[in-house]
């Protein structure tokens, strides 16, 4: 008789435990601040208030990981995390301020149009992108307009692109089926032979889609396995 074979390891445990290593690297207030890595590095985009602070949290459960990107002062910066063991982390994530404060004055937002452009055009270690959409909002022409400064590297297969439709609890089954439509016909726009887009609604307080969220991650910063 042959010995049993060792379960398979669930995946959606294995990615959730990835993601709980995340601790805070460094944060920086433009692309040349950033310290250059090999590893690869996924980044958090969205408007303020589109739930991204409550996502990464959820994501990585702890409680307050990326509200430390909303201290006084780190607003405007781009906040590494980095993940995996700590003698050989694996990938990072990279907490990008958030947009479309109406309150921000018309200098800031230019200065944070330069840098998520320069940061997402050029940043070499950048291996995916999750953008956060409030599901009653969906995609704004503010995110249009960010997503245009990466869509030639998502075109190519370069950089990955999964796009969460947040808050998905305070949605009924028709409006969330509206809701993932209308995203779709927008991200349409970006589908190539090459490109990798998701798509999928997304809820921290019902936790809806945040182990699916985590497998993504999880593949992208270990494609091979
Ligand atoms: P950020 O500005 O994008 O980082 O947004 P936050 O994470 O601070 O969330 C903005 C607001 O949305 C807060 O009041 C959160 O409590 C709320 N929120 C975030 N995620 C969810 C969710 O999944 N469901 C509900 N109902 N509210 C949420």
């Amino acid at each position: 008789m042959s010995a049993p074979t060792p379960a398979a390891p669930d995946p959606e445990r294995t990615a959730l435990a990835w993601a709980h290593t995340a601790r805070f690297l460094t944060t920086a207030a433009q692309l040349d601040q950033l310290p250059p890595t090999e590893l690869p590095e996924i980044a958090f985009v969205g408007r303020s208030n589109a739930g991204k602070s409550t996502a990464i949290n959820m994501l990585t459960q702890q409680k307050r990981l990326a509200f430390a990107s909303k201290t006084p002062g780190r607003t405007q910066h781009i906040n590494l995390f980095e993940l995996g063991p700590k003698d050989a982390p694996d990938a990072l994530f990279a907490d990008l301020p958030g947009y479309g404060y109406a309150a921000v004055a018309r200098g800031a937002k230019l200065r944070w149009q330069q840098v998520m452009a320069q940061y997402l055009e050029l940043r070499r270690s950048l291996s995916g992108v999750v953008l956060m959409v409030d599901s009653r909002l969906g995609l704004t022409e503010l995110d249009q307009q960010l997503l245009a400064f990466v869509a030639p590297r998502v075109g190519t297969g370069e950089v990955k692109l999964l796009v969460l439709l947040t808050k998905a609890d305070k949605l009924n089954r028709r409006e969330a089926d509206a809701a993932l439509a209308a995203a779709q016909g927008v991200l349409g726009q970006l589908a190539t032979d090459d490109a990798d887009l998701s798509l999928a609604l997304f809820s921290a307080l019902s936790r809806r889609g945040v182990g699916d969220a985590a497998q993504v991650l999880h593949g992208w910063a270990h494609p091979a396995g």
